[in-house]
């Protein structure tokens, strides 16, 4: 197993009381499989994907994250396990404006302080594997949305994650697009044999994954098999 919740409860402060956000949940994703989460908005899915990410510290629970638990962890273990471990797909790209889609994902190999030739090496060989490599010298503004998330999935690759985190990929992009970015995700999971975690609200192009869980007001659903 490479990223496993089991029994996790977060809490939010909520006016004089704490709102559960997630409530006694377990997950286990093994490697080259993909697993959706699907639930309304508001049910929980970020904070699942925040907690799994060590982002976030639960109330109770444990999260293992590639055979690591997580509890305990000082701040600066948690930000090592991350940086070598964990891939995260937030909903927005986030890419930097004045930055090529090359330099995007070399800038972090960069902050990890990894070789510049490796570093190119790897962004090419990633660009490539989201169908971008002719793409590679163009900024943010010249690339389609559908194009920016792909950017944005290559960037969470490059540290060769166990556990790949993905937050509604496709919630601004059409349907064909959508489509093409989920079939992307899971051809990825495959090859890269990651613990892929997919966040959506929309259960549009869900055939590809492996097992789909359904979160209601933080309850996660033992996930079944999808298709
Ligand atoms: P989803 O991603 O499914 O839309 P979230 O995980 O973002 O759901 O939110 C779950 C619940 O927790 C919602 O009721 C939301 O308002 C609340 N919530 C999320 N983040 C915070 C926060 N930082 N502080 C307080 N409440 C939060
Ligand atoms: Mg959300």
């Amino acid at each position: 197993m490479s990223l496993n919740l089991t029994d996790v409860t977060l809490t939010y402060p909520d006016g004089t009381g704490r709102l559960t956000a997630l409530d006694h949940v377990t997950l286990d994703v093994p490697r080259g499989s993909i697993t959706a989460v699907v639930g309304p908005s508001g049910s929980g899915k970020s904070s699942l994907l925040a907690v799994a990410a060590t982002l976030v510290t639960p109330d109770a629970g444990t999260v293992t994250v590639d055979g690591t638990p997580t509890t305990g962890l000082t701040r600066g273990r948690l930000t090592d396990l991350r940086r070598n471990t964990i891939g995260i797909v937030f909903q927005q790209p986030n890419l930097l404006p004045a930055l090529t889609a090359a330099e995007q994902l070399q800038v972090m190999a960069h902050l990890d302080g990894r070789s510049p030739a490796g570093a190119r090496a790897r962004a090419r060989d990633l660009l490539d594997a989201v169908g971008l490599a002719d793409q590679a010298g163009r900024r943010p503004h010249q690339l389609s949305g559908g194009q920016r998330q792909r950017v944005n999935i290559a960037r969470a690759l490059m540290n060769d994650p166990a556990v790949l985190l993905v937050d509604e990929p496709t919630s601004a992009l059409d349907h064909g697009r959508g489509a093409a970015v989920i079939d992307l995700l899971s051809r990825l999971t495959r090859q890269r044999g990651t613990a892929t975690v997919l966040v959506t609200h929309d259960r549009t192009h869900l055939t590809v994954v492996d097992r789909i869980a359904e979160v209601h007001d933080g309850c996660l659903s033992a996930p079944v098999p999808a298709g």
